[in-house]
C-alpha cells in the first residue's frame, strides 16, 4: 500500500513540527507562555507581510475570514465591486447580499483574469466603499495582478481594498500597505500548510479607520473592535483562542522566516512552473493561461477520453489525492495543489503517480517523460 499524500488546494500536507504543535498537551489561554507566543506570532504575521495597520489571528475559516473582512469595512446600503475569476470570487456576491450591501460584478472568463481598464471604467461609474479580488481562485487556478489593480484603486480615495488570499498567502508575493491592500485575508490550511481552523485578517490603516467611523456593527465574533484588545495583549479573553492552532501558526512562520518569505515565494515559481510544464508534457491542459497562472495549484484540464473519476480514484490508489473540478469545469479537469511545505520528493512523487495513473487508465503515456521535465525545471 502507498502513503496518501494529500495534494489538493487545501488542506496541503502537514509537516511533523507542525503536528508536533497540534499534539501538545492544551494549556489555559493565559498561560504566560501561551500569550508570549501568540503576541509572537501576531507581531511576525505584521511585520513578514509589512503593515502598519493590524492583524487578527482567530478560530475559523478562510469563509469566516471574507465575511470579517466585509463586516468591518461597510454598512448595508453600501456598494461594492465584487472582482472574480471564479468560484471564490462569486462566493463574496452571496455573502455581501446577504449583508444588504448593493452588488456589482466584474467576473472574467474562468481561465482568464478581469482587464484593469475594465476595473477602472468602473470605478469611475460609481463610489464603492470597498472593491474584492480574489488572489488565486482555486477553482479557476488564475491569480491576480493585485499590485496593479491596487494602484488603480488607490486613485478612488473612499474605495478600499479587499484581497482574498486563501489561496495565495505564503505562496504569492503579498505586502499589504506597499500594494495598496487595505484588508488582506487567508486561512491557515492552504500555503501555511497548518490544520484547518485559523482566519487571518490584516487591516492597514485605512481600513481600521474605515470600522471606527462605522460605529456598532450588526456582527460581534468577528468584529474588529472585539479582537483590537486581545491582538494587543492576548491575555485577555473575548472568545477562546484555538491554543494548539496558534501554536501550529507559529510554528508554520517560524518555518516561513528559516526559509526566508522571498525565497519561499521563488521556491513555489519554480516548483509551479516545473510542475506545469511536466503536465503539459504528458498531454493535459493548464486552465489557466499562460501569464495568470497561480504558483500555488494547478487546474489541469484531461485529454480527451479519460474519465474523471475513474483517473482520480485510480490517482488516489496509487497514493495521491488530488481534487475535481468545479462549477463549468467538474468531470473535465482535476486541480492539484503544490504549495506550501511540500518538498521535492511530493512533486516527483506526484508527477510519476500521474504517469501510472495515465498507464493505468489506457492512455499512453511515456513513463518518465512527466518526470524528466519536472526534474530538469527543479534543477534549472
Ligand atoms: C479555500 C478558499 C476559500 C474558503 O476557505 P475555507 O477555509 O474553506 O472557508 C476562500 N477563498 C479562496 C480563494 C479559497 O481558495
Amino acid at each position: 500500500m502507498n502513503k496518501k499524500l494529500v495534494m489538493i488546494p487545501g488542506p496541503t500536507p502537514v509537516v511533523r513540527s507542525i503536528q508536533d504543535q497540534m499534539g501538545r498537551e492544551t494549556v489555559a489561554f493565559g498561560d504566560p507562555a501561551f500569550v508570549k507566543d501568540y503576541k509572537e506570532l501576531i507581531d511576525d504575521l505584521k511585520l513578514l507581510w509589512k503593515t502598519e495597520g493590524e492583524v487578527f489571528v482567530i478560530a475559523g475559516t478562510g469563509t469566516l475570514a471574507m465575511e470579517m473582512a466585509i463586516a468591518n469595512t461597510t454598512k448595508a446600503g453600501d456598494n461594492v465591486l465584487i472582482i472574480s475569476q471564479g468560484f471564490f470570487g462569486d462566493r463574496f456576491i452571496d455573502l455581501c447580499q446577504r449583508k444588504g450591501l448593493k452588488v456589482d460584478v466584474l467576473a472574467s472568463e474562468w481561465g482568464d483574469v478581469v482587464p484593469l481598464a475594465e476595473i477602472e471604467a468602473k470605478l469611475k461609474e460609481k463610489k464603492y466603499s470597498v472593491v474584492t479580488v480574489t488572489h488565486v481562485d482555486t477553482a479557476t487556478g488564475v491569480v491576480a495582478p493585485i499590485e496593479e489593480i491596487g494602484k488603480l484603486i488607490r486613485g478612488f480615495k473612499d474605495t478600499l481594498y479587499i484581497v482574498d488570499g486563501v489561496c495565495a498567502t505564503a505562496a504569492e508575493p503579498e505586502y499589504v500597505d506597499e500594494m495598496g491592500i487595505d484588508v488582506l485575508l487567508t486561512g491557515s490550511q492552504k500555503a501555511f500548510g497548518v490544520a484547518p481552523g485559523i482566519a487571518v485578517v490584516w487591516a492597514g490603516p485605512r481600513a481600521m479607520e474605515r470600522r471606527k467611523s462605522l460605529g456598532t456593527i450588526p456582527e460581534f465574533y468577528i468584529d474588529f473592535d472585539k479582537w483590537l484588545p486581545i491582538m494587543k495583549d492576548p491575555s485577555k479573553y473575548f472568545a477562546t483562542p484555538a491554543v494548539n492552532l496558534i501554536w501550529a501558526m507559529k510554528e508554520a512562520v517560524q518555518i516561513i522566516k528559516e526559509e526566508g518569505l522571498e525565497k519561499r515565494y521563488l521556491r513555489h515559481k519554480k516548483n509551479a512552473k516545473a510542475v506545469q510544464s511536466a503536465l503539459l508534457a504528458l498531454g493535459f491542459k493548464i486552465l489557466a493561461k499562460e501569464g495568470c497562472r497561480a504558483v500555488s495549484l494547478s487546474n489541469v484540464i484531461y485529454p480527451e477520453g479519460i474519465n474523471d473519476l475513474e483517473f482520480r480514484k485510480i490517482l488516489a490508489e496509487e497514493g495521491i489525492v488530488v481534487a475535481g473540478g468545479l462549477g463549468p469545469y467538474a468531470g473535465k479537469l482535476f486541480r492539484l495543489g503544490h504549495m506550501g511545505n511540500i518538498d521535492t520528493h511530493d512533486l516527483v512523487s506526484a508527477i510519476a503517480t500521474i504517469e501510472r495513473a495515465l498507464y493505468r487508465v489506457g492512455y499512453h503515456v511515456e513513463l518518465g517523460k512527466g518526470v524528466g521535465v519536472l526534474m530538469k525545471g527543479l534543477l534549472d
